[in-house]
């Protein structure tokens, strides 16, 4: 679900430093995985910052050190069992300090990672975050060593968390749902952050407005499966209602969401690309195979001419809509036809951007029990092989920029170019430029120049400057039609 970079701990952590109480203790966030990580750390950055913590950039000098985790695949949960690993010795010279872990992987774990790692005070489950915060001082003031892990969170409670005491960055991301009650039969999602529940609109749209207040002039509304937005929710709406409800926020100039599951966009979100001008032309869309066979073992519910039924009419509404996605290589029982299904899929759509994974047994889910594992040799060189037809198909649509005026949100200097302003197009291309800081927040026209592997490069038009008009993007180029 990691689509792209828009809200990292680093980032937090460099807002704050400037604004940060001097008290004592010194707060370091580490943070893998998704999004939806990104915004919990962000909750319970907000929360301890609130009872007086300081952030801190440097790891040896934190008094508390908080890391979310993720185990959607083999990798992510490696890579947070070597951070853990490498935490022991801070810990033997400093035994004051206390070690929080949260996240998918505290929630699959449990009391198993105190096990695990001694050098762990507190480990706290997926639906445990509203409550980071008080634990910690808890297991601050004693030696007691603990994991929550409660079963219920029926709305989602984020609005128990202070409010943001920092500018909101231009991109904010807004989590509107949690949960999925779809079982694809390798994930372990359903089973680390619960069946689907929605946060009630109006806290939303509460929380959205605050964020523009503060300085955001897009959001991300972030959650498992948006699509099935509003399933259980006492009020009767559903995820198009939802947006067109933030379109009419006053000063919002983007809404962007993920994630969405293909057998749930349905016509009325698509025309939704049409009708709201606010909502980016972009979509990341996971169809994880291209093979009919793969695709029912993993419990997706759609088939790949399905698939690309959606994907025609998104593009008959909205033409030149970004389009990306996931996909796996090497599920159980996946043979070389079926392999190339996905790539012959992966040619016929043309995404602009592709996430592809080795497929990764995930303990408890139903894939893990399936008897005919493929060699991780082949897996390697299928996803080699994928990699590079997509490759090719990224730069020719990053080359096809070159010469076009594109309307770019501008959300700061740039970590890659010296000096330069970064944002991103409405089909989530990173764009650099030359021009000054008071751009940030604003939406203006860029005419691409340079185009490299993963951004672009480009030149300011000043005559095109906007201020917090809605876009115009449509009259310079091909226009959602809403045919
Ligand atoms: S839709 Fe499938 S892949 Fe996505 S979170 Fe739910 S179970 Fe996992």
């Amino acid at each position: 679900m990691k689509t792209r970079q828009q809200f990292t701990s680093q980032d937090i952590m460099e807002l704050t430093l400037s604004q940060s109480h001097t008290e004592t203790c010194r707060l370091y966030i580490q943070t893998f995985g998704c999004q939806m990580n990104e915004y919990d750390s962000h909750c319970v950055l907000r929360s301890l910052i609130s009872r007086g913590y300081c952030i801190t950039s440097h790891i040896t000098q934190a008094d508390v050190i908080f890391l979310n985790t993720c185990c959607v695949r083999e990798k992510a949960e490696q890579k947070a069992f070597s951070f853990l690993g490498r935490l022991r010795r801070l810990k033997e010279r400093r035994p004051s300090l206390r070690i929080i872990v949260a996240g998918c992987l505290a929630q699959q774990l449990g009391t198993g990672l105190l096990a695990r790692f001694d050098h762990v005070d507190l480990v706290v489950g997926t639906r445990g975050i509203p409550s980071v915060s008080h634990l910690a001082e808890e297991v601050r003031r004693t030696t007691h060593r603990m994991a929550y892990l409660p079963e219920d969170d029926p709305e989602c409670h984020y609005d128990t968390f202070p409010e943001t005491i920092f500018n909101s960055p231009v991109a904010s991301p807004v989590t509107i749902m949690q949960g999925c009650d779809n079982f694809c039969t390798y994930c372990i999602v359903p089973f680390v952050r619960g069946r689907e529940r929605s946060r009630p609109s109006e806290m939303i749209l509460q929380e959205i407005r605050k964020l523009v207040d503060g300085g955001a002039r897009e959001v991300l509304l972030l959650g498992q499966n948006v699509n099935s937005y509003g399933s259980g929710l006492k009020e009767v709406i559903g995820f198009p209602e939802l947006l067109r409800q933030i379109h009419t926020i006053p000063n919002l100039l983007r809404i962007r969401f993920t994630t969405s599951h293909p057998k749930d966009l349905n016509e009325d979100l698509i025309r939704c690309f049409a009708d709201l001008p606010k909502l980016c032309k972009h979509l990341h869309l996971p169809f994880q195979a291209g093979s009919d066979r793969v695709l029912k073992r993993m419990n997706r519910g759609y088939t790949s001419s399905e698939y690309h039924e959606k994907i025609q009419k998104l593009r008959e509404v909205c033409p030149d809509i970004g389009l990306s996605s996931d996909v796996m290589v090497g599920f159980p029982g996946e043979t070389e036809e079926d392999f190339q299904e996905t790539v012959r899929l992966l040619e016929s759509v043309q995404f602009d951007t592709l996430f592809s994974f080795r497929y990764s047994d995930r303990p408890g889910t139903k894939s893990s029990q399936f008897p005919d594992k493929v060699d991780e040799s082949i897996k390697a060189r299928r996803l080699k092989e994928l990699q590079g037809v997509q490759d090719a198909i990224t730069r020719r649509k990053y080359l096809a920029e070159q010469g076009k005026v594109k309307e770019v949100l501008v959300e700061g200097p740039s970590k890659a170019s010296n000096g330069q302003m970064t944002g991103r197009t409405h089909q989530n291309r990173i764009v650099n430029f030359d021009g000054p800081s008071n751009l940030i927040g604003k939406a203006v026209d860029v005419r691409i120049v340079t185009a490299f592997s993963h951004s672009l490069r480009g030149d300011l038009l000043p005559a095109y400057l906007k201020g917090s008009a809605p876009s115009t993007e449509n009259s310079k180029e091909a226009s959602c039609s809403g045919k």
